[in-house]
């Protein structure tokens, strides 16, 4: 007898929805088939999709920005990822210089993971190392991670890695097999004048500053090879920029991520008054690069959401210098980004990111032996009208989804069941190899 079977519901598979029943045994996915198996818990999924858990791999749970902290731990954090489907996250460590800073901050994060509902991973984070650069790509191999962030920018506070560093981890990632993930933006183009009010954040990071760096970037993995990954993608003229050079690097060797807000708001939300909680880095664009962006969703790669939540309170400044960048959206993700685009964010939110990060032994697609993660959604347009982060407010109130997150299991256990969270306790997720 297995221990769930999940019945009568569309179920995706590979691009496709079969009406047949999914079991689970143990933490496994068992059997996907027609045929009935008895098992100790029955699931009528009866007018339900039945998808794969979501994988975020770009939030910022317990972010510590030194005067202020994001207000999203990784308790409540994973809780309200539970909520939008996501059944595993990707954390970012501190930027550390050197192996032994970063052992310590890999230690720092796990216990601050500890009280995550879901499963998680972590990003190795990198500033502008003094060290062997091999010798720490090692030690972050050991420690289980096979992605590495670093900055093309906030040199003020001695995160920026230099170009000379960037193109030895490039070739790093091409022996290592690793990915190397970036936030490209062209330093010397951003402005940080202590006069920049919130709604001249356009201004202090353009969209020239992503673009420039980005075309230089794919450069160097033409000439030097290696595996790059940019982040939070918010321009469309930056995606048809790298089309129009390197169009064959695209989603090979230089991979494209992009954020909900990017798709759903432009910067005209910045002119409000209250346009400091619409506050991100690198910003929302115009209507015009807004659109752009929609038209080139087959280029990107993969939807993570930069979660970053703080309170009103923390946000509500007139000068920028004063406002912490970043906001929340991992509750309402895959719901508004699926009313806009349909099934083609599934593989976007799930398998390709799973793929990436070389979990796809384990995560990303509902297919026997993996992990039963699962999602029961129902669709059903309506309109966000609440939100469970530790911020007072959302973004995405009043925007339009496709449906609701009915259920989530982690590891064959619910999280939510019916919108009800159970308690359950994630574990750290490690790639394929290690
Ligand atoms: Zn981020």
């Amino acid at each position: 007898m297995v221990d769930k079977a999940i019945v009568n519901g569309q179920v995706y598979q590979d691009g496709h929805w079969v009406k047949t029943n999914v079991y689970i045994s143990g933490e496994k996915i068992y059997a996907i088939t027609k045929d009935h198996y008895l098992a100790k818990e029955v699931i009528d999924a009866t007018g339900l999709l039945v998808l794969p858990g979501l994988i975020d791999p770009h939030v910022h749970f317990d972010l510590d920005l030194g005067y202020i902290r994001s207000v999203d731990d990784f308790e409540r954090g994973s809780m309200i990822a539970a909520l939008g489907g996501v059944t595993t996250i990707i954390d970012f460590l501190e930027p550390v210089d050197n192996e032994k800073d970063l052992e310590k901050a890999y230690r720092k994060r796990l216990f601050e993971a500890e009280d995550s509902y879901i499963d998680f991973k972590f990003h190795a984070c990198i500033k502008n190392p003094v060290c062997d650069l091999e010798v720490f790509v090692r030690k972050m191999s050991e420690l289980g991670m096979n992605t590495l962030k670093c900055f093309t920018t906030y040199s003020d506070s001695g995160r920026m890695t230099s170009d000379e560093t960037i193109i030895e981890l490039l070739k790093l990632s091409e022996k290592y097999k690793f990915l190397l993930l970036v936030h490209a933006e062209d330093d010397s183009l951003i402005r940080l004048d202590p006069e920049l009010m919130f709604r001249d954040l356009p201004v202090s990071r353009p969209k020239a500053a992503e673009i420039n760096k980005a075309v230089q970037l794919i450069g160097y993995v033409a000439k030097y090879g290696g595996y790059l990954y940019m982040v939070h993608v918010s321009s469309g003229e930056t995606i048809e920029r790298l089309k129009e050079i390197h169009v064959e690097l695209l989603n090979r060797k230089f991979f494209i991520e992009s954020c909900p807000q990017y798709f759903l708001f432009d910067s005209s939300r910045l002119l409000q008054d209250d346009g400091y909680l619409y506050t991100t880095a690198p910003p929302l664009r115009t209507k015009t690069e807004q659109m752009y962006l929609r038209s080139n969703i087959d280029w990107v790669h993969v939807i993570g959401t930069d979660h970053c939540a703080f309170t009103s309170d923390q946000k509500a400044h007139e000068y920028l210098y004063e406002i912490p960048l970043g906001v929340g959206s991992i509750e309402h993700s895959f719901g508004v980004m699926h009313q806009m685009f349909g099934d083609k964010v599934i593989d976007k939110m799930s398998k390709n990111i799973a793929l990436l990060h070389r979990i796809e032994s384990q995560k990303g697609r509902l297919k026997v032996g993996l992990d039963a993660d699962i999602i029961l959604y129902k669709l059903e347009q309506s309109v966000i009208d609440s939100d469970h982060s530790n911020s007072d407010y959302s973004i995405y109130s009043g925007t339009q989804r496709s449906g609701i997150v009915m259920s989530t299991l982690i590891r064959g256990e619910f999280v939510v069941r019916d919108r009800n969270i159970e308690r359950t306790f994630g574990r750290l997720v490690k790639g394929d190899g290690f």
